[in-house]
């Protein structure tokens, strides 16, 4: 079995764009700059934005956080985005999910700049992903995509079974795998809760990449003898061993599907790590594509 060790990759990542920026200011350019907007207190999602702002000062981008209250109005949050916009300093911007319940989230995404849209999550950028042009492919996705090219994983031919079909993992996951190129051109099943019989599925499947957010869903004999096994899954299950109350879980029976795997991601240390670093590339192709504008 091989682990792929998104943390080692995403610092081979970081790596990388950190000796293109320092030829940026080498050059006198301006270097990339990603902004966060956040709304609300959510543990979570402080935690992820953080650790965004960090990447960026790891790899000489400039960063902006935004912390906007929780009793904040669609209405105000749609004029802070047209606000970052407008901002000509600004390269590309995220607006950390989930949102209060008093905002749009649809709306809110849709009213995002495409060219800032380093998340990918714009129907415009979404759109021209699924039709294989050149865009922002969401982070995660993205994360996965580049971990298996990195490990030099063989994709053509192959069954990949997603579980889970959410607008920021699944479904973009999906149609990447199912695309003529490489990492993809493999044949595609995605599941879901409404999925019957999921272990026949699992079971036939090369590759099973898992995004529902079920700790410890993906059990062994739900999975063939050499299967390739990514684990998005990220929850926080309670743990009074540990000092904050709580150890991070991924989707899949790490200690025993990692026995009859191939390659399997670790979590943590898996694809949470990759999110960010391609995070991070979006925003450079973000500036790129500015300048050539
Ligand atoms: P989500 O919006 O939470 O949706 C979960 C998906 O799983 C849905 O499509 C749901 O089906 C499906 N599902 C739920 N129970 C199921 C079951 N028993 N069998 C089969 N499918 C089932 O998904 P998400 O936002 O993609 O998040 C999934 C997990 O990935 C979470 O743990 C999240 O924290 C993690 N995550 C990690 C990263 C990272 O960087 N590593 C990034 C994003 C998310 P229905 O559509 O039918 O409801």
């Amino acid at each position: 079995m091989i682990l792929l060790d998104g943390k080692k990759v995403s610092n081979d990542i970081k790596n990388e764009i950190a000796a293109e920026v320092a030829e940026m200011k080498v050059r006198g350019e301006k270097v990339p700059h990603l902004a966060a907007i956040i709304v609300g207190n959510d543990g979570a999602s402080l935690t992820y934005v953080a650790s965004k702002v960090k990447a960026c000062e790891r790899v000489g981008f400039e960063s902006t956080m935004v912390r906007l209250p929780h009793t904040t109005s669609e209405l105000e949050l749609l004029q802070k985005i047209q606000e970052l916009n407008a901002n000509d300093d600004i390269d590309g911007f995220i607006i950390q999910l989930p949102l209060p319940s008093q905002i749009n989230t649809q709306k809110v995404l849709m009213s995002v700049d495409p060219s800032k849209d380093v998340d990918g999550f714009h129907p415009e950028n979404f759109g021209k992903m699924a039709l294989d042009m050149s865009t922002f492919i969401p982070a995660t996705p993205f994360g996965i995509l580049e971990l298996l090219e990195r490990y030099n994983v063989q994709t053509k031919g192959k069954h990949t079974v997603v579980i889970g079909r959410s607008h920021i993992v699944g479904r973009p996951m999906s149609i990447l795998m199912g695309r003529k190129g490489w990492p993809g051109n493999s044949t595609v099943t995605l599941t879901h809760s409404a999925t019957k019989n999921i272990t026949q599925i699992t079971s036939q499947a090369d590759i099973i990449i898992s995004a529902l957010g079920v700790p410890n869903f993906l059990k062994a004999e739900m999975v063939k003898e050499g299967a390739v096994i990514i684990d998005v899954g990220i929850t926080r299950v309670p743990d009074e061993t540990k000092p904050n109350g709580y150890r991070i879980s991924g989707d899949v029976d790490f200690e025993n599907v990692s026995k009859k795997a191939s390659y399997i991601t670790p979590v943590p240390g898996g694809v949470g790590p990759m999110t960010i670093a391609m995070l991070l590339k979006n925003t450079l192709l973000a500036r790129d594509q500015k300048r050539m504008m």
